[in-house]
């Protein structure tokens, strides 16, 4: 489906379990615009450095490695894009807690990131995207016409994804995702390069209490006011 609005780009950042990604699935189908999470890149990213067996902490060779990296994009079931990497789609890989541990720590390396805007970007070219992370407002695609920055309070943030893993059958301690969601915004609150935080022009959207169409709602009605 293709979109009839003039908008062309809209950016979702937010913290950890905000919910950028059911939400920008969900507005991207009802806008007939592509859905692009960016985390899901961060991640892929990971996963080969953790299975190549390269120290996270090894910023030169990190360097060296995004940037003989290839990333493809392939839709998938739902809205999804899969991520390709280097020609294998690792999508099935992504959340696991290996992952989670150690993403925001290759994340903050400034190369690493280089390779990824530049990636973004150029998906971007193609028109009708809403992008998803935690830099798209300020750093990716500044210029987009509608950046929204989603919020709640960092226990609600941990009960959504305790819930989520207790759906999907996985066994994990609350008290561990919240410590690890504390950390996590920790890290990329305060990383030197591109730190988390909304651009000056984002629309801020506190989720909390909200329901998720509640949310997708909000970002359509901003999206067809800023078209007419
Ligand atoms: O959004 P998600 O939780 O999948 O992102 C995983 C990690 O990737 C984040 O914690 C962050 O460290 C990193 N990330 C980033 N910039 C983005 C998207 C994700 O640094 N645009």
């Amino acid at each position: 489906m293709v979109s009839n609005l003039k908008l062309q780009l809209i950016a979702i950042d937010g913290p950890v379990a905000v919910g950028k990604s059911s939400v920008g699935r969900l507005l991207a189908k009802r806008l007939g615009f592509s859905f692009f999470d960016t985390g899901l890149m961060y991640r892929a990213f990971t996963w080969k450095v953790l299975r190549l067996g390269v120290s996270p902490e090894d910023e030169k060779e990190l360097s060296q490695l995004a940037n003989t990296t290839r990333f493809d994009f392939v839709p998938s079931q739902e809205g999804f894009l899969s991520v390709v990497l280097d020609g294998e789609d690792v999508s099935s890989e992504l959340l696991c807690p290996e992952i989670e541990k150690k993403v925001s720590v290759v994340s903050k390396v400034a190369d690493v990131r280089r390779v990824m805007v530049s990636v973004q970007r150029r998906f971007a070219q193609r028109g009708q995207v809403a992008m998803a992370g935690r830099d798209i407002g300020t750093v990716v695609l500044p210029w987009a016409e509608l950046k929204v920055f989603l919020i709640a309070s960092v226990k609600e943030r941990a009960n959504r994804r305790y819930k989520e893993l207790m759906e999907r059958g996985e066994k994990i301690d609350y008290n561990i995702i919240l410590a690890d969601l504390k950390q996590r915004d920790e890290n990329d609150s305060h990383r030197a390069v591109s730190p988390l935080k909304p651009a000056d022009d984002a629309i801020i959207i506190d989720t909390g209490g909200l329901s998720l169409k509640q949310v997708v709602d909000k970002i359509y009605n901003l999206s067809v006011e800023l078209d007419s």
